[in-house]
């Protein structure tokens, strides 16, 4: 099961609107990770485009991350990358990682008080990573 892909006028703008050329390798790059259902790894992506040098497609993950059109978080020393919204102002959610198989789900977005003092302004700022811990519903 994934998303639709979308199309490729789509992909060239979005890549073109952060100031990047919209090479084929890019938009195939942004186009799956659009579409998978979850964070995808540099390897699974990698095995997935198997048309492509796995250099190519690590590099041109990072300039999307750089770009700003996918977030980079690190799940047990490993990158997952995740595809933001188009919209601006995407909020950061957690994940849920399985202990068991390694999967790794989005979860839905967890406000803050922002008023709460105990709240350090990063994380009103968003500027975090929240993971939790524990076994999928496919391993129980
Ligand atoms: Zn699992
Ligand atoms: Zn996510």
């Amino acid at each position: 099961m994934s998303r639709p892909e979308p199309h490729d006028d789509e992909l060239r703008a979005a890549i073109r609107g952060v100031g990047l050329r919209a090479t084929r390798g890019r938009m195939v790059v942004l186009g799956h990770v659009l579409a998978a259902e979850g964070p995808v790894s540099h390897a699974e992506l990698a095995d997935r485009l198997s048309g492509f040098d796995r250099a190519t497609v690590y590099r041109n993950l990072m300039d999307l991350a750089d770009g700003g059109l996918l977030r980079r978080f690190d799940v047990d020393h490993v990158w997952r990358f995740e595809a933001l919204s188009l919209e601006p102002g995407d909020p950061r959610h957690p994940h849920f990682v399985c202990t068991d198989c390694g999967q790794v789900e989005c979860l839905p977005v967890m406000g803050f008080d922002v008023a709460d003092r105990r709240v350090p302004a990063a994380v009103v700022a968003q500027q975090i990573d929240v993971q939790m811990r524990g076994v999928c519903d496919a391993c129980r």
